[in-house]
């Protein structure tokens, strides 16, 4: 709400940035039943599922971790894990 008006936006999405909003309609369900939320696409519950699904995890060093958290995953790409570098989408050593 602005000055008493509900704030739609171009895209009636105004105000949502991040959770559920909807990134990737093709993507994952959500718990909140969506496909592709932010949310689904790129949470902490979602990690552990985005790692060990790339087809190289076993190979990983982060295969070892205890926890799948993010603290892990930067950790491991800026040792310069494929596996983590690329979950993370990053080219942080480059
Ligand atoms: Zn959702």
């Amino acid at each position: 709400m602005i000055g008493g008006e509900l704030l739609i936006g171009k895209h009636f999405q105004a105000g949502n940035l991040g959770g559920h909003f909807v990134v990737n309609h093709n993507g994952t369900v959500c718990t909140c039943g969506n496909v592709g939320c932010v949310e689904a696409e790129a949470s902490t519950w979602r990690l552990p599922s985005l790692l060990k699904d790339h087809p190289e995890f076993d190979q990983s060093s982060i295969k070892n971790e205890e926890v799948l958290d993010f603290r892990a995953l930067f950790h491991h790409a800026g040792n310069n894990d494929r596996v983590a570098k690329e979950v993370l989408g990053s080219n942080i050593n480059k």
